[in-house]
């Protein structure tokens, strides 16, 4: 009975439904900025769950719209919720949560991509790399369009240790495109697999928690959405700068249906492709043709290692871009033709 009387304090007192709050502040989803919002509470209940306990928490939620997710969250315990909104037409609503929970909702309005997390929480509640994780997490249900980029970018701060993962391993529940978080979770040898899968693997361990159907969101969209919840791992799988990673990862996989060797060549400059090539695939010790969707995060590990050996033999080829001699290249025959003579001249 104990328990149960806690629990009922951190609840939200009687508000308006989320829908009725759209009626009330007139929120019509905007279709450019790729809203599609969630009115079934058990749903955003069931998100938050991914999260794991959420009691006294410290909590980001990226992008609450009406703040379905948000009384989700509030519902859960969290002490200190900081909610990160670009559009201002949901600021109103989310003042109305904020009076529901005194003390407990901070609202910004700002752009997740930009907003500086290292500084959205006391510096008191870090907890050292290697031990638990710290009692803060990020949640969002966001476009689509924002969710890949930011995955990114928090992927580059989780190596770095930078932005939210200044407090720690501080762990991600978020949705994505069905399609995304498939490749997100993918393993070796799936057809999912790709540039995604490694960057995301190597540095968290990632869950698929569940699928929502497109149908569980106003207004629908063309796509389901998938939950994945991310917890950095203490040690990387590949210990190399982030950058360096990308770089052979994105080159492996640019031809995900030729032998691995393929992408390999295109690190090294055309004159000594062949050599360096071979040279890397050996030192690495993986088959030059396996199918980059076969390789294995210890195989990209020894792949990303034995390059970085070769650049700093020679520290000009961490530079070497592939597409940018491309686009030289074409740059010099498109000008020799304009200045080469015909035959009216
Ligand atoms: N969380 C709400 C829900 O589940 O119903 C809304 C989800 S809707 C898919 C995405 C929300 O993210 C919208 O409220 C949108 O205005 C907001 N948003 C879009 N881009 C953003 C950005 N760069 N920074 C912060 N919020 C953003």
């Amino acid at each position: 009975m104990a328990a149960s009387g806690k629990l009922a304090s951190f609840r939200l007192p009687p508000l308006p439904t989320v829908g009725e709050l759209i009626k009330l502040y007139n929120l019509r989803a905007e279709k450019q900025l790729s809203q599609n919002f969630l009115l079934d509470l058990r749903l955003t209940d069931k998100i938050v769950r991914q999260a794991g306990s959420l009691r006294d928490a410290h909590v980001c939620e990226v992008g609450p719209g009406p703040g379905g997710l948000t009384r989700s969250i509030l519902n859960a315990g969290a002490a200190d919720l900081l909610v990160v909104e670009k559009d201002t037409r949901f600021i109103p609503g989310l003042k109305l949560l904020s009076e529901a929970a005194p003390g407990r909702l901070r609202i910004v309005h700002g752009d997740i991509l930009t907003y500086r997390l290292d500084r959205g929480f006391p510096t008191n509640i870090s907890k050292p790399w290697e031990g638990d994780p710290p009692n803060l997490h990020i949640i969002g249900n966001l476009p689509f369009s924002v969710s890949t980029p930011l995955i990114i970018k928090w992927l580059e701060n989780v190596a770095n240790r930078t932005g939210p993962f200044t407090f720690g391993r501080t762990r991600l529940t978020l949705t994505f495109q069905k399609e995304v978080a498939e490749r997100l979770t993918a393993s070796t040898g799936s057809k999912q697999r790709s540039r995604l899968s490694i960057m995301a693997q190597y540095l968290c361990t990632v869950h698929n928690c569940f699928t929502i159907p497109g149908r569980a969101f106003v207004p629908k969209p063309e796509v389901d959405v998938g939950v994945v919840h991310f917890t950095p791992l203490v040690q990387p799988q590949i210990q190399q700068p982030f950058q360096l990673v990308e770089k052979v990862v994105r080159n492996v996989f640019q031809f995900r249906r030729k032998h691995c060797h393929k992408g390999v060549e295109k690190l090294f400059p055309e004159a000594r492709r062949v050599e360096l090539t071979q040279e890397m695939m050996q030192q690495a010790d993986v088959d030059p043709i396996l199918r980059p969707t076969e390789l294995t995060i210890p195989q990209f590990r020894a792949l990303a290692d034995a390059y970085a050996r070769l650049c700093a033999h020679e520290p000009a080829l961490l530079t070497y871009e592939f597409r940018e001699e491309l686009r030289l290249k074409h740059v010099a025959r498109k000008s020799n033709t304009a200045s080469s003579p015909t035959l009216t001249d």
